[in-house]
């Protein structure tokens, strides 16, 4: 399959990239590098681009002969969401039906997007599974269900095929160190508590140590970044061949604690980890973990990196380096 690789440039496309080359498909990113970095392209062509500007994609589309679309490009700063939903809903939501209507002016006809736990809120239980109630407590997961809702109309209007991929915490690099997790600012808690094991920054801030969990501390399902890229080559390869349009969680079904992430990094490097207790971030739920059970079965995909340590070793090896 030749597929455009909306957001390729970033951090869970760019090793979407990665995996498609490896899977024989061929990628081609479309992406305006405000957050993706041009050395993450590294498996096919760069359509230096934007969301917002539908002759481009439409071009993008027909000019390359795109058979499939996967859709990674959003913000996705849950705080920054919630201070300016209104750059948020515009890029998150309003550029997405720029591509969806771009989709449809040229007969492309498959996607996959990226949709997150954050859709679900607080859940009513651990592990989530998709039959839950999704009811968003940030501007961010707002705009993830909305695109998802905009899927499913359109998947009964126009006969678009389309998969909603629910990531859970994304985690870890390329094993071979090509490309691995970098944003600007980053805030995501295992690079930053790599860089604190590093000495290329202070000590990490734990956000809450009240929370009613085993050591106070919130809870997430870190699931390899790899195995997220393999899911969406599946669904793909599933959409192809008749399946038919949903929405599925991605994680391991298991959970780490801050601590425990914190101990992780620790055994890894062999280093110690400055830390500090700090209040609570608004809008976090104590505990995220999916019930991967339904993507499992419908892709007949598995997560190869059940080992949470391993997952931390490939995070390390490409922020050491
Ligand atoms: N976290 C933390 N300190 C940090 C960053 C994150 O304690 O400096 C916690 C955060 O509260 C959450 C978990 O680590 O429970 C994962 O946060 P991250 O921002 O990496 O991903 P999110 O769950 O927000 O998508």
């Amino acid at each position: 399959m030749r597929v455009l690789v909306v957001g390729g440039a970033g951090y869970i496309g760019s090793h979407a990239c990665l995996a498609l080359a490896e899977a024989g498909h061929e990628p081609i990113v479309y992406d305006n590098l405000e957050e993706g970095h041009d050395w993450a392209v590294q498996w096919g062509p760069l359509i230096k681009g934007d969301l917002a500007d539908g002759e481009t994609l439409r071009s993008a589309i027909s000019d390359r002969q795109i058979d499939a679309v996967i859709h990674f490009a959003a913000y996705a700063y849950v705080g920054e969401s919630v201070t300016n939903p209104r750059k948020y809903f515009a890029n998150n939501v309003g550029n997405t039906l720029n591509l969806l209507n771009a989709m449809l002016d040229t007969g492309a006809r498959d996607i996959i997007f990226s949709s997150s736990c954050a859709t679900f809120g607080v859940p009513d239980r651990v592990p989530i599974d998709e039959s839950q109630p999704q009811a968003p407590i940030n501007p961010y997961g707002e705009t993830k269900l909305m695109v998802e809702k905009i899927l499913r109309w359109y998947g009964e209007a126009y006969d678009l095929n389309w998969m909603a991929l629910r990531y859970f915490n994304a985690a870890g690099a390329d094993p071979e160190g090509r490309i691995g997790e970098s944003h600007d600012p980053e805030t995501h808690l295992i690079p930053l508590i790599i860089d604190a094991a590093l000495g290329k920054r202070g000590p990490v801030k734990i956000f809450g140590t009240d929370y009613p969990t085993p050591d106070g501390t919130n809870i997430r399902d870190y699931i390899h970044v790899l195995d997220l890229a393999d899911a969406h080559i599946k669904g793909l390869e599933k959409l192809k061949a008749g399946a038919s349009s949903q929405a599925l969680n991605l994680g391991i079904g298991r959970g780490y604690s801050v601590r425990e992430v914190i101990e992780s990094v620790a055994r890894v490097s062999g280093r110690e980890v400055p830390f500090e207790e700090g209040p609570r971030r608004p809008g976090d739920p104590p505990e995220l973990v999916a019930d991967p059970s339904r993507a499992i079965s419908t892709l007949d995909w598995e997560p190869r990196y059940t080992d949470f340590d391993e997952i931390v070793r490939t995070a390390w090896n490409w922020h050491s380096r």
